[in-house]
């Protein structure tokens, strides 16, 4: 080996920083290669080369906010494939994975495919925004279309009181029935479903599931769901707020029991039939 700058045949291993060029920006990226002991030229091989094609890839893919190499090799062994199994799962060609797994960048829409097919909460996720955009405000969303930030907030708040999903959903109906009742609009655009334990959230188990994936929610015990962060109220409006405040109040004494209790002699509950959507109409005859 001879260095191509001054033809001194020395050279020593040393971690170099490269400002190489992917999809026509330029990334950086700190990798060993071999460097003239003369006048500091570097000089790579073959597996130096492909390491530094990898490292300037999952730069970009960062920057970017796409799934890294890594990430793409840990799809395709947590679904216990090979190479062409994944492939034909992703109905791609073999190619394509070996690239995505190493130094080619996956453009957007692959990058959402991948996450579609292979991660559970993200593909969870679609599924229910697809279900919350196919249905647009109306009498059953309080007129108001779905707010999963707003949901959320109002899940961290009310769940300090209720601390089970039972009583939650309870406290979360009132809120959102008791709101529309006041000022004609939902406070989180929540659809309710007449279930056997009373109204609840539509798809609550699914949002509830999503919140636990993500670390929004984790579980206290037996049937008893925390939040780790405190809820950002700012979120909300005064008269959300009040509303809130109002729920919480009702359940801070009990958990919530008295609320699951009223809610069975609901005319929502009680003139709407197992798995019915529940209009906010009813909230003119709210019991509390
Ligand atoms: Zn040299």
């Amino acid at each position: 080996m001879k260095c191509l700058n001054c033809d001194c045949e020395k050279f020593e291993t040393k971690n170099v920083r490269f400002n190489p060029e992917i999809k026509g920006e330029e990334v950086e990226v700190v990798v060993p290669a071999f460097v003239c002991t003369n006048c500091q030229t570097p000089l790579m091989d073959g597996e130096q080369m492909n390491v530094l094609r990898k490292a300037a890839a999952d730069k970009y893919r960062k920057q970017h906010n796409l799934l890294t190499s890594d990430d793409i090799v840990k799809y395709r062994i947590s679904l216990g494939m090979s190479q062409v199994a994944f492939a034909n799962y992703l109905k791609v060609g073999e190619a394509s994975i070996k690239r995505w797994e190493t130094y080619f960048v996956q453009d957007v829409v692959q990058n959402d495919h991948i996450r579609l097919k292979c991660d559970e909460a993200y593909a969870e996720l679609n599924a229910l925004e697809v279900h919350w955009k196919s249905h647009s405000s109306d009498i059953y969303s309080g007129n108001r279309t779905f707010c999963l930030e707003l949901f959320k907030q109002a899940v961290r708040f009310l769940i300090k009181f209720t601390k089970s999903p039972l009583f939650l959903n309870k406290a979360l109906f009132y809120a959102d029935f008791k709101h529309f009742q006041q000022y004609g609009i939902s406070i989180t655009g929540a659809r309710y479903v007449h279930l056997e334990y009373g109204p609840c959230p539509d798809q609550f188990q699914n949002i509830y599931q999503l919140f636990r994936s993500k670390g929004i929610l984790i579980s206290g015990g037996h049937h008893i769901l925390k939040s780790i962060e405190e809820p950002d109220l700012s979120f909300f409006s005064d008269t959300e707020k009040e509303i809130l405040q109002f729920i919480a109040k009702k359940t801070a004494a009990d958990g919530g029991k008295s609320l699951l209790k009223i809610s069975h002699d609901e005319e929502a509950f009680k003139k709407t039939e197992p798995l019915e959507i529940i209009s906010y109409e009813f909230s003119k005859k709210l019991k509390i």
